[in-house]
């Protein structure tokens, strides 16, 4: 389930500390390091999957929970509730953690900067 190499399985198992938002059984929101945006938070699962590619039919109940949480989130923001939901699957993407995450961002249009994920 977890792999030992990987700095978001370390940061679930508290091995790294991380600015915690939320957590349950199935998943961990926190802060990223490095916002670009007012909010800036990582909705990921706790379980080891790699990114969109590696996703199965049995990690549905996962991902129902991750788009829960993520509902929660906006629904937890202010005015205006719009947020953008990126998730970089590849290196040839941008993915730099080869731990599936999404990267809620509010509080700014991600069009209207000039800024890389
Ligand atoms: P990606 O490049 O899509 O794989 O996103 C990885 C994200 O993880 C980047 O936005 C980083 O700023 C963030 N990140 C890396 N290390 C940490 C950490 N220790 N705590 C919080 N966020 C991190
Ligand atoms: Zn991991």
């Amino acid at each position: 389930m977890k792999n030992h190499d990987c700095i978001f399985c370390k940061i679930i198992n508290k091995e790294i500390p991380s600015k915690v938002i939320f957590e349950n059984e199935y998943l961990l929101v926190i802060e990223d390091i490095s916002p670009k945006a007012p909010v800036h938070y990582l909705v990921m699962p706790k379980k080891h999957i790699i990114n969109l590619m590696h996703i199965e039919e049995s990690d549905s109940q996962i991902m129902w929970e991750l788009l829960r949480e993520v509902k929660k989130l906006s629904q937890d923001l202010d005015d205006p509730k719009a947020f953008n939901l990126i998730s970089n699957n590849g290196e040839g993407a941008g993915q730099s953690v080869n731990h599936f995450h999404f990267h809620f961002l509010a509080g700014k249009n991600l069009y209207g900067g000039d800024f890389k994920l």
